[in-house]
């Protein structure tokens, strides 16, 4: 840790020197200040010390965290450098007020589960803390999709992971949209390669196998950016197009009725994100897949309405719908 308290006072590790009483903010136990050339100065607890702050941090945590801190007070804004917060046995990296608003930036740079993830974005919520993570090095590398679940946040109204770099000092931001994918063979053969391999999990749903012939075109219409489903997209649509061929032509749907039934169908299991108003990015998605069914003429849209004009329908072979596919391309 950077931060520690003498006689009542909050001091920085860059600041300290050796031979005096330093103590833990949230335990009071005895520090050691720890410095050298080969390393940053910081505070550690005992060997044996029960304390919740008592984990090592690595080398980039502790810098990142102080490069941080100083960047939010090169920009003028208040901030406050690994603060603890009793109530929520948390201690914040970088605690900012930007006009009455308080702001936690996390840095991390270690693994995360989700629920230590959820535990720590939801605790700030709760005491009304905005909270941002900024990631580092380990991250970058690989960046999967969990990974992306995870850490996707909201930036200037936009989809964005944030990375802070400790060799220039400054962050970096990866934007993410949800928005169509073009239409490719490929992207077919790989549905029903899926699908193939879901057939084998028929305690999943007995109804997988009965996909697998000429599907309509619209179950291979992809979206590019973030994974909203805990199953592959593919399967979910085939579910979508199997509910839609059992509503009886022109029913018609308020568009929170709409959301609800794209939402509900099936088993869908829907991916968690903890750092986003809660279900909006599956929202955004849903959206963008009933922009999908106008364009391909199965709905239409009479203000806030939608109306089921026409069943998705299944091609006769898989030649059928080849040619579909390949006239689509074109
Ligand atoms: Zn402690």
């Amino acid at each position: 840790m950077l931060v520690a308290k003498l006689n009542d006072q909050f001091i920085n590790a860059f600041d300290a020197c050796q031979g005096k009483n330093y103590c833990c903010p949230a335990c009071g136990e005895h520090l050691v200040l720890k410095q050298g050339q080969s390393k940053i100065a910081h505070f550690a607890h005992q060997v044996n010390s029960g304390c919740v702050l008592r984990e090592g941090e690595s080398y980039e945590h502790l810098l990142g965290k102080q490069q941080i801190f100083e960047w939010a007070r090169k920009k003028g804004w208040q901030a406050e450098l690994e603060v603890y917060i009793p109530q929520l046995e948390q201690r914040a990296d970088v605690l900012l007020r930007i006009g009455g608003q308080r702001i936690v930036i996390e840095f991390q740079c270690s693994p995360l589960s989700l629920t230590a993830l959820q535990k720590r974005t939801f605790g700030y919520q709760s005491i009304g803390i905005k909270c941002y993570w900024f990631l580092g090095s380990p991250y970058k590398r690989k960046l999967n999709q969990r990974q992306t679940q995870k850490f996707v946040q909201i930036v200037n109204r936009q989809y964005t992971i944030i990375f802070w770099d400790i060799k220039a000092k400054i962050f970096r931001l990866v934007k993410l949209a949800i928005k169509e994918k073009p239409l490719s063979l490929k992207g077919v053969t790989r549905d029903y390669r899926i699908l193939h391999r879901l057939s084998l999990l028929q305690e999943i749903n007995p109804c997988v196998k009965k996909f697998t012939g000429g599907l309509p075109v619209i179950c291979h219409q992809k979206i590019w950016g973030i994974q909203v489903t805990n199953h592959p997209e593919i399967y979910w649509r085939c579910l979508v197009v199997k509910r839609l061929n059992e509503i009886p032509l022109f029913t018609s749907f308020s568009l929170n009725s709409w959301l609800y039934l794209l939402k509900e169908v099936g088993l869908t299991e829907w991916v968690k994100f903890p750092c986003l108003p809660s279900s909006r990015i599956i929202n955004d998605y849903l959206k963008v897949f009933t922009k999908q069914l106008l364009k391909s003429g199965i709905i239409m849209m009479d203000g806030q309405t939608i109306i089921l004009i026409r069943h998705p329908s299944y091609h006769r072979s898989l030649m059928n719908q080849y040619q579909e596919i390949q006239r689509l391309i074109q």
